[in-house]
């Protein structure tokens, strides 16, 4: 197994962290309400999926 000849500074951990955010996958817009709902799910605060509504409320 390679072993590394120099341990990873903080700095450049870090700075190779910057783009890995807190995020929330999968998550798309209602196009009904604008909430926030997994994609390839039902919106359940209208019911709607795809611009339809599918589900009565
Ligand atoms: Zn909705």
């Amino acid at each position: 197994m390679a072993v590394p000849k120099r341990r990873t500074s903080k700095k450049v951990k870090r700075q190779r962290r910057t783009h890995k955010k807190l995020q929330l996958p999968g998550m798309v817009e209602c196009q009904n309400c604008g909430e926030y709902v997994k994609s390839h799910h039902v919106c359940k605060e209208c019911g709607h999926y795809n611009g339809k509504e599918v589900v009565e409320q």
